[in-house]
């Protein structure tokens, strides 16, 4: 269930990213929704995890004038230390109500609010500016991102009813009840979605819950005749074996209705944000893959019999 409002079901959305060439066909606006049921361990999005608001916090911008400190309602925020030993700010992220006080107050911008609710009608209203691109070319539109979109079900569910002839694809870990995903299949225009681990234990360990309902879910859609492309976010040394990349030749082999596979190379843009907002600590940093070592998933996919599959 999505949180609602009066007017409808609302979903947090921590960024709208337009003119879009990488989320699916055509130039698109790809709408990242808060919330996510997985704890992937290469993931570098940590305003995604949660479905609320966040605050975040910018230390190389802070002046430690105190301003945040004189205004918080919940005491959140202090500064510590001497002015002979060196002062720091801490924040107290567990006591954060995200109301915003602080962020008014701060006069350097070192603290803002990560998240915005939106109804189905205000999604489209921010949409207007963009409808005229998703003409251009091979034809745009709409892609859901996250976190995970299907946590905010009542919302996009809304969104899709009301879609039109708008192309709307849809980013998901497959990690969602499968009824939710039998209802709206036949409004999504293409799922893009993620296979990450080979063998439940090993996909719970890495992101957090088994495989069986992912799997279960992409079988699911397939046989009801939804378009799915499977992609494969590859990390270096983590889940590149040659036991994962057979299962994906298979899978690909089992399920013929499959758009084909795109590898989604580890790449470590993004790492360090955590800090920004007191979520530290979840997540590892490695090496980005390199375009040699994509380059070879590639060849061993296509040496085990994988089709369709690119990068
Ligand atoms: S967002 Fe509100 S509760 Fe959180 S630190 Fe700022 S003033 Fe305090
Ligand atoms: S108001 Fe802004 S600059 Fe001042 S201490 Fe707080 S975060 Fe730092």
């Amino acid at each position: 269930m999505t949180a609602s409002r009066t007017d409808g079901p609302v979903a947090v959305v921590y960024d709208i990213q337009r003119l879009s060439l990488n989320d699916g066909p055509g130039i698109r606006t790809t709408v990242f929704l808060k919330g996510c049921p997985l704890t992937c361990a290469w993931c570098h999005n940590p305003e995604s995890w949660e479905s609320s608001p966040r605050l975040a916090y910018t230390e190389s911008l802070c002046r430690l004038c105190g301003e945040c400190v004189r205004v918080c309602p919940t005491r959140s925020h202090s500064i510590v230390g001497t002015s002979g030993e060196g002062l720091r700010h801490v924040v107290d992220w567990s006591t954060c109500t995200a109301c915003g006080l602080c962020v008014e107050a701060c006069p350097y911008d070192a603290l803002s609010i990560c998240g915005r609710e939106y109804t189905v009608s205000e999604l489209f209203e921010a949409l207007k500016p963009d409808l005229p691109y998703y003409a251009v070319g091979e034809g745009g539109g709409v892609t859901f991102s996250g976190g995970e979109p299907m946590a905010s079900f009542d919302f996009l569910f809304g969104f899709l009813r009301r879609k039109g002839n708008l192309n709307v694809c849809l980013e998901t870990s497959g990690s969602a009840p499968s009824t939710d995903f039998l209802k709206i299949a036949p409004l999504v225009d293409l799922f893009l979605y993620d296979y990450k681990a080979t063998g439940s234990e090993r996909h719970k360990e890495l992101c957090g819950e088994g495989s069986e309902l992912i799997l279960a879910n992409l079988r699911l859609l397939c046989r009801a005749g939804a378009k799915v492309l499977l992609r494969l976010p590859l990390v270096p040394g983590v889940n590149d074996q040659e036991e994962h990349l057979r299962a994906i030749a298979a899978l690909l082999e089992e399920l013929p209705e499959l758009e084909g596979a795109q590898i989604l190379p580890y790449h470590a843009l993004g790492t360090g944000k955590e800090a920004r907002f007191g979520l530290g600590g979840r997540t590892f940093l490695r090496p980005s893959a390199t375009a040699e070592q994509a380059r070879a998933w590639l060849a061993a996919l296509e040496s085990f019999g994988a089709r369709k599959v690119f990068l």
